[in-house]
């Protein structure tokens, strides 16, 4: 007879909640795919009612359980009554993958105060609001998984990105912070930092230097989304539980950290 337990996948998700935040496009949607692929239940958010409901399309699609929902992280608010209905609807998120994230790029000498708060409201303070709301549920499912999405800028910084740079670094030493408060409770607290993968948000960047950066790549390529979403999956499984306070670098070798 077949050891069930024994070939059990240690990437298995079955039985987990996972809330994964920008999951209309690029790194977030991959994420979602790959953990609902593993057996989660996934909630993914977008800012819109239209990237909400494509997110809910997109799973059903693909035969996966879970939804898309509204949310502002700028809006604290909504992040409580988020929680209540994820809460009252799938049960205590288990994996949290605080992905969502913008850029405004610009020299300091002209950076307007709104780039530099959007910036870091968005990317820094809105993980201290989603974490904080986390904690409660995984103290009472006596586990969780955090994963927090940073950057290779956040380690090697990068001319006109100070306010994306210092939100990225600052999600680590976040992320170290948590973990230490949370180990003894079975929670993990990590960090995954992408160098440069194709989305949106890399889509701007200009032909020459697009090929001035993939030359300075030892893999010689630009990441895709499925390569952070692969990093996400291992963090968020039963093959990572002895892992927290960690940053996995997905870069292609670009910087060796
Ligand atoms: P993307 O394609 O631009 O998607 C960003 C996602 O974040 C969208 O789903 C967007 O929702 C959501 N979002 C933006 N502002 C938000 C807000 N105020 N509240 C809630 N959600 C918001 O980005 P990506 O390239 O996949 O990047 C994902 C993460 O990886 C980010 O944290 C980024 O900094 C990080 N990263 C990316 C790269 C890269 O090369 N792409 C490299 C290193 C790190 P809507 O549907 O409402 O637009």
């Amino acid at each position: 007879m077949i050891d069930k337990q024994k070939n059990k996948s240690p990437y298995g998700l079955d039985g987990e909640v996972a809330l994964i935040t920008g999951a209309s496009r690029g790194i977030g949607r991959s994420i979602c795919i790959t953990l609902a692929s593993q057996g989660a239940v996934v909630i993914g958010s977008s800012t819109s009612k239209k990237g909400s409901e494509s997110i809910s399309n997109y799973l059903k699609e693909l035969g996966l359980k879970g939804r898309g929902v509204e949310l502002e992280l700028n809006d604290h608010e909504n992040i409580e009554r988020l929680f209540k209905d994820i809460i009252n609807n799938e049960g205590y998120p288990t994996i949290v993958v605080n992905n969502a994230g913008i850029t405004r790029d610009g020299l300091l000498m002209r950076m307007k105060p709104d780039e530099w708060n959007d910036v870091i409201s968005t990317n820094l303070t809105s993980i201290y609001w989603i974490s904080k709301a986390s904690i409660r549920g995984m103290l009472k499912e006596k586990k969780g998984r955090i994963i927090n999405i940073s950057s290779v800028v956040g380690v090697t910084g990068n001319p006109g990105q100070t306010n994306y740079s210092a939100a990225k670094a600052g999600i680590i030493g976040f992320t170290k912070s948590l973990s230490r408060e949370l180990a003894s409770r079975n929670i993990t607290v990590n960090c995954v930092a992408p160098g440069y993968i194709k989305t949106d948000m890399t889509e701007m960047i200009s032909e020459s230097i697009r090929e001035d950066i993939i030359s300075n790549i030892p893999l010689l390529r630009l990441g895709n989304p499925e390569d952070v979403a692969s990093a996400v999956l291992f963090l968020s499984s039963d093959a990572a539980s002895y892992i927290t306070g960690e940053t996995l670098n997905i870069n292609g070798g670009l910087a060796m950290i």
